[in-house]
């Protein structure tokens, strides 16, 4: 796949992201590596295997986990 010299990191590799582009999707979203992994726009990525990469913490949102709450305790009585 790759024939970049020197060759990129390979497509389930800790750093594939640092691969080249090679079909980028930009109004999606998503770029395709020449590793075959994907790159998402939020930092996450899908290696050439099928593993997901979730984003890096500072791209998460904290609210998500903060309004996670227990709806047992909320939704009792009525
Ligand atoms: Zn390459």
């Amino acid at each position: 796949m790759c024939q970049h010299l020197p060759a990129c990191p390979d497509g389930h590799a800790p750093d594939c992201a640092a691969a080249r582009v090679v079909a980028d999707h930009l109004e999606q979203g998503w770029s395709l590596l020449c590793n075959g992994a994907v790159l998402f726009e939020d930092g996450g990525a899908l290696l050439a295997d099928g593993q997901a990469v979730v984003p890096p913490a500072s791209a998460l949102r904290p609210r998500l986990a903060e309004h996670k709450v227990d709806m047992n305790g909320m939704m009792g009585g009525g």
